[in-house]
């Protein structure tokens, strides 16, 4: 989509810090990190929120979360633990529409978050 910010993220029209990418998703640091580790990924394909995805997204968003996995273990989170989570919808704060999960690790976090 040719005004969304992550859709210009992962075509490199606005600078980020990558820690992956391939033909399907890209993840890249949280520009306000909330954790020592804050990655977020997104899949390449344009897709409004988690209210959005369709049955031929299952395999993208199944490689995103085995990719944030990889990930966790490359940047050293996923001893101590870490979480991964998307925010759908106003009340849950989605701020940007175009689904993306956030990857957090390196300090304690309390559930439920509140
Ligand atoms: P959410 O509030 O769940 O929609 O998450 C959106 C996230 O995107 C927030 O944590 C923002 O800090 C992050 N964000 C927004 N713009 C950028 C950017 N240009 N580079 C990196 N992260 C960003």
């Amino acid at each position: 989509m040719a005004d969304c910010i992550f859709c210009k993220i992962a075509r490199g029209e606005i600078a980020s810090t990558k820690v992956h990418e391939d033909e399907l998703v890209v993840a890249f640091r949280d520009i306000n990190p909330q954790a020592p580790t804050h990655v977020v990924l997104i899949p390449r394909r344009h897709v409004a929120s988690l209210d959005a995805l369709v049955q031929a997204d299952d395999a993208i968003i199944g490689h995103l979360v085995r990719t944030a996995a990889e990930i966790a273990q490359k940047e050293r989170i996923a001893g101590l633990g870490y979480r991964l989570v998307s925010n759908c919808g106003p009340a849950a704060g989605q701020s940007v529409e175009h689904v993306h999960f956030h990857l957090l690790g390196g300090r304690s976090m309390r559930w439920p978050p509140g």
